[in-house]
Parts: structure tokens; C-alpha cells; sequence
């Protein structure tokens, strides 16, 4: 493996207002390009830290990813820290202001003075273009290890890495392993949903024991449990399949994505495939579900609507709950969340509604329906014959409000996916 060292560049980032988010892609793509994150660090906008920062890093590991600070201002001083760092003066670039130019032209605007200090790159160093924002990057080798130099922006850092910077490492990493038989390292990534970690970890503690060079990575959040797989060696792809279709078998219910696929994305695709269309009521969740299918792109194939009816009068108004059901079970229970799903479904002309309802807290609880009691209902169109079927679900989650409707959100989605996998087998036979 070759060694790899991130530095975040950016006061904001120590001053708790700001965290750190680059550094987790950065780590997954330098994985993916066989490089171990070794170091990590954050380093406020100080000339002479971030040169001392990068001495160190250059010094232990063999490719430096620096992010952020190269923006126009004052305060943006990566590039002056490299060029004393490195002992490389600034030059002014015409490729790196070529490419500046064209980006702002693209949005109307001319660069105005400040900016073309970003047209300053480094003597010896290669210019990494920017699609997506007006800063260039820049990539070079300096005693025996590769410096590059990202901007700040994340979705700036995020593509430029991913075109300018992930190919140069695979080439440079495969030359190396060819020279040194170098190990490999292979990781994946499994979603799961509705197991507590110390359960994960009991099922699977036997596949990853002592000495099978297996590292496990269990992360729960509120959508639930990541697990991640990281293998190195020589035949880790044929050694990681296996153990990826064990760990399968073992979770099967409970995983719903791999990889970088997320919740919303998956539910989309099973709509999408099995030609149904979705509408949404939210109480507690406050839009937080129509939010999330929505951020995948070509979602109105499948999302009809989402009403967020957060009062009783809107529940009645918008999805026709009686108001003698609201009087005599109370705006969070079973049977509210049927009739909201019912409602949205029956309203909008579609296949498939999708509720919830509940108590998030942290005010509003009692103890018959205490903070964190959650009712989700679903309710869908029979696709043979007439009349419909009803589910629903009832929970209990903790934690702060936040988590609360996010766990909300992931349990309803969840709900969806396991119906559609069901309705999708029904269909099939
Ligand atoms: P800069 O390129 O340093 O001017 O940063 C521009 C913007 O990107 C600022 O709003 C920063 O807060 C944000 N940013 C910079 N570095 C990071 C980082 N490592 N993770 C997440 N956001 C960042
Ligand atoms: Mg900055």
C-alpha cells in the first residue's frame, strides 16, 4: 500500500463552526486508488503551519492531498505554503487562467483582480482544471512524494479529484506495485437497516477474527449501520467476493444498499422498475421524506406528491381523515397512519401511499405516547382484482429531534422497499 496524508486547510474548520467533510471522500477515492490514509490534520489559514503541515506529511507519506485555501482572498494561502514549503516559486499560469476565464465566462462574469492570483501556480507543478468553480488545483512531485492542491468547495474538490486526480493515482500506483509486488487494498461498503450495531457485530465477529487480514468498520447513525470490509493482500478481489456474498446471507433482510447507493435511491429504482407511483403524507417528518426523493435525480417518474400535514385540520382537509378517527385515537396512531396513506394514495390517483406520523419530541410526549413513538402506514392498490391493502408499523425511536425524523424517514422508506420487493415477487409468480 502506498501511504496517504490529507490536510484540511481552512480557520473555519477549528473554529467548531465548520467540519472537516472532504477528508471522508478523499480517503474512500485514495482507497479506491490503493492509497492508505495514514494522517489526517487540520490547519488553520497560516502561511507558515500549512508549510510546516506539508514538510511533515511530504516527509511520511508518498501522496499529500491538501483541500481548501486556494480561493481568491486574503486568507486563501495554500499556494504561497506549497511554493515555501517546497521551495517552488509562483508563477502565473496561462493554462490555469485560461481555464478560470472560461469557467466565469460560462456563468457572465469577468475575473476580477483578486482572482487572478489563483492564476499563480507553483514552478514544476501541473494544473488541475476546475469544471465546476473558478480555482485551479495543482499536482506535483516533490521529494519523492505527490503534493496535490484541491480547493475548499466540496462538490470543487469532490469532481476535480475525481477526474483530475484519482487516474494519475491509479497509473502511479500500479507502476509501483509492479516494481515492488506491492499489496492491494479492496474495501466495500454494505447499508443496513433496523439491527443494532453489537448484533452486527456478534453475526459477523467470526468472519473477520485474528489474523484473516479482514478490518471490520461498524459506523451507526441515525439511517442506521454502515458496515465496511477492508482487505488487504494479494488475491483480496476473489477473497473479498466470498466474504461479501457470507456477509450477505448473514445480514440479508437487513441490508439495503452497497456502495454508494442510499435509501432513496434504491426505493426509486424499485418504483421505477415496477412502473408504480408514489404519494407521500408527512406529519412529524415535515417534508423530510419528499426531500430525500427528490434529491435523486428523475424522481418525478415515480413521486406523484408529498403533503406535509402537520396539523389535524390539514390531515382532514388534504387527505380526508375523519375528524371522529382524529378525536378518538389521537393524531399519532395506527389508525391515523392508515388513513393518511389511504388518503394520499385515494387523493392523488396513484398506486402507493406512504405515511407517517408521530412525536418527535423533545416536548409532546405522555406516557401513553411518549417522545420518539413513531406510526408509519402504507397503503397500495391491489394490481389484481379490486380494492386495496393497508400495512402499517409502529416505533420507537430515541434521541434528538433531528434523529428522530431521520430514523422516521429511513424506517417509512424502508417499509416501501420491503413491500415492493414483496409486491414485485407477488407480480413475478
Ligand atoms: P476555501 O477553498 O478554503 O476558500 O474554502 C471554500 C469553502 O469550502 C468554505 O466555505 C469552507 O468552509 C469550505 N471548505 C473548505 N475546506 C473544507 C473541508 N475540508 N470540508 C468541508 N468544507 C470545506
Ligand atoms: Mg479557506
Amino acid at each position: 500500500m502506498r501511504r496517504g496524508e490529507i490536510i484540511a486547510v481552512g480557520s473555519e474548520l477549528l473554529l467548531g463552526g465548520r467540519l472537516d467533510t472532504n477528508s471522508l471522500f478523499l480517503t474512500d477515492g485514495l482507497a479506491e486508488a490503493g492509497v492508505e490514509v495514514r494522517y489526517k490534520s487540520v490547519v488553520g489559514d497560516e502561511e507558515a503551519d500549512i508549510a510546516a503541515a506539508l514538510r511533515m506529511a511530504a516527509r511520511r507519506a508518498d501522496v499529500v492531498v491538501l483541500t481548501g485555501g486556494l480561493g481568491p482572498t486574503t486568507d486563501d494561502r495554500t499556494r504561497q505554503a506549497v511554493a515555501r514549503a517546497t521551495g517552488r516559486p509562483l508563477r502565473r499560469r496561462a493554462e490555469a487562467l485560461d481555464g478560470m476565464r472560461r469557467q466565469l465566462e460560462a456563468w457572465g462574469r469577468t475575473p476580477t483582480k483578486a482572482q487572478f492570483r489563483q492564476g499563480l501556480i507553483p514552478v514544476g507543478a501541473e494544473v488541475l482544471a476546475n469544471s465546476v468553480g473558478s480555482a485551479p488545483g495543482f499536482c506535483l512531485r516533490w521529494k519523492g512524494a505527490v503534493i496535490v492542491a484541491l480547493p475548499g468547495v466540496p462538490s470543487e474538490a469532490r469532481a476535480m479529484f475525481a477526474t483530475a486526480v484519482v487516474p494519475r493515482l491509479q497509473m502511479e500506483v500500479a507502476a509501483h506495485r509492479r516494481v515492488t509486488q506491492h499489496r492491494c487494498i479492496d474495501r466495500r461498503v454494505l447499508h443496513t437497516v433496523g439491527i443494532l450495531e453489537a448484533e452486527l457485530d456478534h453475526r459477523l465477529k467470526d468472519l473477520v477474527g485474528r489474523g484473516s487480514g479482514i478490518r471490520l468498520g461498524l459506523l451507526a447513525s441515525p439511517l442506521g449501520v454502515t458496515v465496511s470490509l477492508t482487505l488487504c493482500g494479494a488475491k483480496t478481489k476473489v477473497m473479498m467476493d466470498e466474504l461479501v456474498r457470507r456477509v450477505r446471507r448473514r445480514l440479508s433482510p437487513y441490508i439495503y444498499a452497497e456502495g454508494f447507493a442510499t435509501m432513496e435511491e434504491v426505493v426509486g429504482r424499485q418504483l421505477a422498475r415496477l412502473g408504480l407511483r408514489l404519494a407521500v403524507a408527512e406529519s412529524c417528518t415535515g417534508g423530510l421524506i419528499g426531500h430525500r426523493l427528490t434529491q435523486v435525480p428523475g424522481s418525478s417518474a415515480y413521486l406523484d406528491r408529498v403533503a406535509v400535514c402537520y396539523s389535524n385540520r390539514a390531515k382532514t382537509e388534504w387527505l380526508g381523515v375523519s375528524e371522529r378517527l382524529l378525536r378518538k385515537h389521537g393524531a399519532v396512531s395506527a389508525q391515523v397512519a392508515a388513513a393518511m396513506a389511504r388518503g394520499a394514495r385515494v387523493k392523488s390517483r396513484v398506486d402507493i401511499g406512504l405515511s407517517v406520523t408521530g412525536i418527535a419530541g423533545p416536548d409532546g410526549g405522555t406516557a401513553q405516547k411518549p417522545v420518539g413513538l413513531v406510526y408509519i402506514g402504507l397503503d397500495a392498490r391491489r394490481r389484481r382484482g379490486r380494492g386495496s391493502c393497508s400495512v402499517t408499523k409502529v416505533c420507537r425511536f430515541h434521541g434528538p429531534r433531528e434523529a428522530i425524523k431521520l430514523r422516521a424517514s429511513q424506517t417509512a422508506l424502508n417499509l416501501l422497499r420491503q413491500w415492493l420487493i414483496a409486491d414485485g415477487k407477488a407480480a413475478r409468480s
